[in-house]
């Protein structure tokens, strides 16, 4: 038996109706805060990663799906969403149109990574962009989208972390600083930290490692460090998020696992976990140049949806996941002539064209399986076509919920059936009503 590949899964029916809703509720904010889809593909140019993410990260280094293509290029299964979108961006001219563009995508991404629970291999992202402006409103905008998305979900226990990491001038001072910082304590470092001590000491500041935190707590924070335009963003963005009455926390030590955040960067937490974020993000005043374009500004936040679905799960949130209610047709008594059997399908094509979801046995089913099947598909109708019923132009029509059932002559049928549905709310029958 051939498995799928470690650290994905199948989403299966049953399951997927929650990815639906999560999907439904994303598209849903993501228009009432001005942003459009975008698709890019899947796969992009290996440089383009290693230019964007940087180098020196670990996504780069270590989690990148990364393979020659025959026709010997080197080709990257995309580890995040912005890099593509970027480039996308670019390519298309969009830096052209009027600013700021904004858009959301939605899809899978890709890292080696080990995976655990809201750790795979190929996972899930909700993210959004938004280029060409330095308003401090537009970061509060995409904390704000980020923290109602989670919000309307039912994700009501959520911690906000909030930092600037500095522009490239006054980060090099941090850095410095944390660097001299470390230097004193480089034995009680993880060999990992130990390496990054030289190539990036930021990146310790992210290290899970229970020795590399508890050094954490003494060291300096950044916010002494940011020259006065970083200290002035922070301090608008800030205020703009006192006026949204979004509670967060100022947290002096963070940074995001990417080399090319700028100033704002954030990240919200299920309340009591403080591994797994649902969702990171902040601005980058210099990627659009790193990926070859003008210096264009942008902004976004990327959600793991896998994480997001788990943290419903945890906090123990009902979706109101809506059930389009279904017509079963069952066919009774003998049928040599195969009378019955067509009169379902022409019946099952009916209903279908009319919008109405619907069925019929396909294995020959008895009557009482028939009707057991009904029940368990949830059908809400079940239209019962008999030899008697066949040559008096009629057929039964059992409420299932009601456990009643009436003969109703089969030109009256379809007009019934509507008159059901518009009695109940925006034409869409719900499960959860008679
Ligand atoms: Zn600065
Ligand atoms: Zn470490």
């Amino acid at each position: 038996m051939i498995k799928a590949p470690r650290g994905t899964r199948d989403l299966l029916p049953g399951e997927i109706e929650k990815w639906h809703y999560v999907e439904k509720v994303a598209r849903n904010v993501s228009e009432i805060y001005g942003y459009q889809e975008i698709r890019t593909p899947i796969f992009e140019h290996t440089e383009l990663f290693q230019r964007g993410i940087g180098d020196t990260t670990d996504v780069v280094q270590k989690e990148m799906y990364t393979f020659e293509d025959r026709g010997d290029r080197s080709i990257t299964l995309r580890p995040e969403g912005t890099a593509g979108v970027v480039r996308a961006y670019l390519e298309n001219h969009l830096n052209n149109k009027p600013q700021p563009v904004k858009v959301y995508y939605l899809g899978p991404m890709f890292r080696y990574d080990r995976p655990q629970a809201g750790r795979m291999r190929q996972f899930h992202q909700l993210g959004i962009e938004a280029f060409g402006s330095h308003d401090p409103a537009l970061d509060t905008e995409v904390i704000s989208y980020t923290y109602d998305f989670l919000q309307r979900l039912g994700l009501l226990d959520l911690r906000v972390l909030v930092n600037s990491v500095g522009c490239p001038e006054c980060r090099a001072l941090y850095s410095k600083a944390l660097k001299d910082f470390m230097k004193m304590f480089q034995d009680a470092l993880c060999e990992n930290c130990r390496d990054r001590l030289d190539r990036n000491p930021l990146r310790i500041l992210d290290c899970k490692e229970q020795s590399c935190q508890e050094l954490l707590d003494g060291a300096p924070g950044i916010h002494a460090y940011l020259c006065k335009g970083c200290r002035e963003h922070l301090q608008q963005v800030l205020g703009y998020l006192e006026l949204t009455a979004i509670p967060f926390e100022v947290a002096e030590h963070l940074v995001r696992g990417l080399d090319y955040y700028t100033q704002t960067v954030f990240e919200i937490l299920p309340a009591g976990n403080d591994q797994d974020s649902l969702a990171g993000g902040g601005r980058y005043s210099n990627l659009v140049e790193i990926c070859g374009g003008p210096a264009i500004p942008g902004m976004g936040v990327a959600l793991g949806l896998e994480r997001v679905l788990l943290a419903l799960e945890s906090q123990g949130v009902e979706l109101p996941l809506e059930k389009r209610e279904s017509i079963y047709i069952a066919t009774a008594g003998e049928d040599p002539s195969g009378n019955l059997h067509r009169e379902a399908v022409r019946l099952l094509l009916e209903l279908r064209r009319c919008d109405y979801p619907a069925e019929k046995d396909l294995l020959g089913r008895s009557l009482k399986s028939q009707m057991k099947q009904a029940g368990r598909i949830g059908a809400s109708y079940v239209i019962i076509l008999g030899t008697d019923e066949l040559e008096r132009g009629t057929v039964l029509l059992r409420n299932m919920k009601k456990g009643e059932q009436f003969e109703i002559s089969r030109e009256r049928l379809l007009e019934y059936l509507k008159a059901i549905v518009q009695t109940r709310e925006a034409g869409m029958w719900k499960a959860s009503e008679n």
